[in-house]
């Protein structure tokens, strides 16, 4: 606990309201500032301990109740970004005032207070300043106890440039310009009580939507000039999801305004400051008439997150990092169901299996960690924001929820947020309010996914009268470690028997368990609506029957995921590859979107592993696979289809142009390009996206330039990154040099660039050009690009399928460890050792065919 005592505050101390008024100066990219804090002293101390980085202090003192002012002596520590106020006398226990003055650097790594820029509509380059504090980022804009469990009420002042508008989490209460200075001063409302990690301001040019009211609070969407134009969508899932959610939660929205805003320059996603949630701009800003459907998804999806979060994660917080699955894993369970209501013909916990099978691809490693973990350091916190905190704990919600049925675990959820509004709570918490409230056991169940990590394969075989069902840990790469771990693991079986289809709920907590179904069993589905974070394994005969029936007995998210359990066990090495492609050449009548996006997802992945003449074999077999579909869909769209249909054009389509390299479909996506250039509209939005990607899979130098130029003049969010990301796909090595230098040449955003590179990285043709790129710029790279992003970047080594690339990345990571990954960069790591394992096994199976 050592460490741990050197990173926290302690608790002598507490702040119970700032204000704060800080001068950005957008001119010289730095800014001034000064704060008043409100504190409760509970034991006599001769020193404040507060949290401040990258800030000069120019003074600090002290005003006590009686009026007496005590100046203070100031030290700062780098190592722990922290500063402590020392006192010429002891303060006894009671109320102070705390006051500082300090200045800082508008910042270009995209955390902090922070500098972004954007050309206007005439090309000119402009200024604005925005900011990013989770997790332990507000101390490099005002020092500040930046703990999440130290809440507090904030007064903004922001004082700008006249021709600029402020922004921050409550409403402008006082705008007047400052005769001496003639900047504006503009004063906000005071906060709710929240934490340090919430508090944002922007500062810039930007233009608004008219306020809507929901409740009692005016939403708007704010954007840079000229993009105004693309925040309807934005505003109608705003206005959607925030009523959902009132209702849901049974509280009011409880900030008195909200404000969504698009900044040119973000790091992450979005960030649910209460009040004035920030975006990246291809988050927020959408044209619904050009967007594809999962482009639009994407807005509604990260919207609704974001909105989540004002009750989960801002009106009640986690009392410290660990806790941080509680705030992500619901907001993004949240989000599906918002966007779920809003748009059912989207079908978005079907799409969910998606985010599901990606967790359980991480959690199948030895490398994994549980969904709570134990976080000390600042760094530690920032490793975080990944897959197992959101994705995989928003599944053991889902889990929970169809276990306990939708209104008790709401109910539970109710309970939670009326007990602990304003304040903070730890997972338990949360347990002891579904329990108390649902009259069901949640916790025993749920420790068993929160604290271990991993997740079990279930096995099925016929028994005499029914099934019997074990559970084991799955590993990708079994060394025999971790054999007893064992979980409380809800089964939704759906059963065929001599005596007709049963469907059952059990809870299987013991290694073994037998299911007494009261006649022979023909067949079964075990994770019948695919709710399970777990795989299944069905002995011979169960599976036989299934894959007879694949289409008449099995629900799409079931094919999805009986496919992509089969596929996890062929990497595993517990299926051959054989078997594998046999049961996906049994789907050419499918025609789920999802089912589809594993196939082809194995597709690429095994193109990356397998030789070239594998490959031309398997290529070959995937056209024999998505040539009757595509048939079948045509390649525009028919009356009537759905979106979800029109989706499923454009993936297949462009599996068939690539992983397959199908020439006809390569010719006609040309042709088909080449007409949308000149007519826009006569091409399907859903379709655009499969034509750049062929083109720039067989593309030469005039197609980069033209993908190039595009990225440069995109009218839309969206089409600025789809052309981007396509120039990681060109295979000719000039055009692969190119590219490479566009991700440090300053050219590219530097929230974008890392993942330009981790495209090339998965590029089987630049892939050894771009590892060697990232070796001699890493340096570079880690001073240019935000800290959150290099983890990131770095999951393209999993496509270094090659037993030499695979030694020189250990080696290369041994000697360069990511310090806010190091999590991450291990689990990158094994799935490349899993990447390889299989090439010597499949190299070997298809050999001996
Ligand atoms: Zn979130």
């Amino acid at each position: 606990m050592s460490t741990q005592k050197s990173y926290r505050l302690p608790t002598t101390v507490t702040p119970e309201r700032y204000e704060l008024r800080l001068s950005p100066d957008l001119t010289h990219w730095t800014f001034a500032g000064e704060e008043k804090i409100a504190i409760q002293v509970h034991e006599p101390v001769r020193e404040i301990m507060l949290n401040a980085a990258e800030l000069e202090i120019h003074a600090a003192g002290i005003k006590r109740a009686d009026g007496k002012a005590l100046a203070a002596r100031v030290s700062l520590d780098d190592e722990n970004e922290r500063a402590t106020l020392s006192f010429p006398e002891t303060l006894p226990h009671g109320a102070y005032e705390v006051q500082i003055s300090f200045s800082g650097v508008l910042n270009d790594k995209l955390h902090g207070f922070y500098r972004s820029t954007y050309k206007d509509e005439k090309g000119q380059e402009q200024r604005l300043a925005s900011t990013q504090f989770e997790s332990t980022d507000a101390r490099r804009a005002f020092p500040c106890w930046d703990e999440p469990a130290f809440k507090a009420v904030y007064q903004v002042t922001l004082v700008v440039d006249e021709k600029l508008t402020a922004i921050s989490n409550a409403r402008v209460v006082g705008q007047t310009v400052l005769p001496e200075s003639g900047k504006k001063e503009v004063v906000f409302a005071d906060t709710i009580k929240m934490s340090s990690y919430l508090v944002a301001f922007i500062v810039g040019e930007f233009e608004a939507t008219d306020p809507l009211m929901v409740g009692q609070a005016p939403l708007r969407v704010c954007a840079v000039p000229g993009k105004k134009r693309l925040a309807g969508f934005a505003v109608d899932i705003g206005k959607f999801s925030l009523e959902h959610f009132s209702r849901y939660y049974g509280i009011p929205y409880p900030g008195d305004k909200l404000d969504l805003i698009a900044i040119p320059d973000f790091a992450s996603g979005a960030m649910e400051n209460l009040g004035a949630i920030t975006f990246r701009e291809t988050a927020l800003l959408v044209d619904p008439e050009k967007a594809t459907r999962t482009e639009l998804e994407r807005v509604a999806d990260v919207v609704s997150h974001e909105n989540a979060h004002m009750w989960f994660g801002d009106l009640v917080t986690m009392k410290w990092w660990n806790g941080l699955w509680l705030n992500e894993a619901f907001a993004t369970f949240m989000e599906m169901l918002a966007v779920d209501a809003w748009k059912p013909e989207w079908r978005r916990w079907d799409s969910f299996t998606i985010s599901r099978a990606a967790a359980m691809q991480v959690d199948g490693l030895k490398s994994t960690r549980p969904i709570e973990f134990p976080v000390e350091r600042p760094e530690e916190a920032a490793g975080m924001f990944d897959v197992l905190t959101y994705e995989k704990g928003a599944s053991v919600l889902r889990l929970l929820e169809q276990y306990l049925g939708g209104a008790a675990f709401r109910d539970g959820i109710r309970l939670y947020l009326q007990r602990h509004a304003y304040g903070n709570a730890e997972t338990t918490d949360l347990w002891d309010a579904i329990e108390a409230s649902a009259k069901q056991p949640a916790r025993a169940l749920m420790d068993t996914w929160i604290f271990q990590a991993g997740y079990p394969l279930i096995g099925v075989e016929k028994d005499a009268q029914g099934i019997r069902l074990t559970q084991q840990i799955f590993r990708y790469l079994q060394d025999g470690s971790d054999q007893q771990r064992q979980w409380h693991v809800p089964i939704f079986l759906r059963a065929g028997t001599k005596s007709g289809v049963v469907e059952k709920n059990i809870l299987l907590t013991e290694p073994e368990q037998r299911v007494e179904l009261g006649a022979e069993v023909d067949w079964a589905v075990v994770n019948a609506g695919g709710h399970g974070f777990y795989r299944v394994r069905y002995s011979g005969g169960l599976l036989e029957a299934l894959k007879r029936e694949l289409q008449n007995r099995l629900s799409a998210v079931e094919r999805f995921g009986l496919v992509n359990d089969t596929w996890a066990s062929t990497q595993a090495g517990l299926t051959s590859l054989t078997d594998y492609l046999g049961l996906i050449e049994l789907l050419p009548a499918e025609n789920d979107v999802n089912v589809w996006s594993t196939v082809i997802g194995s597709g690429h992945h095994l193109l990356r592993i397998l030789d070239e003449a594998q490959c031309v074999e398997l290529a070959r077999r995937l056209g024999a696979l998505l040539t009757p579909p595509v048939d079948r869909l045509g390649w525009a769209p028919r009356k009537g289809e759905s979106e979800l249909e029109s989706q499923l054009r454009g993936d297949l389509i462009a599996a068939l142009g690539t992983v397959a390299e199908d020439r006809k479909c390569q010719e006609r996506a040309r042709d088909l390009f080449f007409q949308y250039e000149t007519a826009p509209d006569s091409v399907d939005r859903n379709l655009v996206p499969a034509l750049v990607v062929i083109i720039a899979h067989t593309g030469n130098t005039a197609d980069y330039e033209k993908f190039y130029s595009r990225f440069k003049t995109a009218q839309t969010p969206q089409e600025e990154t789809r052309y981007l990301f396509a120039l990681a796909n060109f295979r000719v090595p000039d055009l692969i040099d190119r590219t490479l230098d566009l991700t440090v040449n300053g050219d590219v955003r530097t929230q974008n660039a890392p993942y330009l590179m981790r495209g090339i990285l998965l590029n089987k043709q630049a892939r050894e050009k771009a590892w060697a790129f990232l070796k001699s710029h890493w340096d570079e790279m880690l001073h240019q690009y935000p800290d959150n992003a290099i983890p990131r970047m770095c999951e393209g080594i999993i496509g270094l399928v090659k037993p030499d690339l695979e030694a020189d990345a250990g080696e290369f990571f041994a000697k360069h460890p990511v310090k806010q990954g190091a999590k991450q960069m291990e689990q990158h790591l094994e799935r490349l050792r899993v990447a390889v394992a299989c090439q010597f096994r499949w190299q070997d199976q298809l050999r001996s065919r």
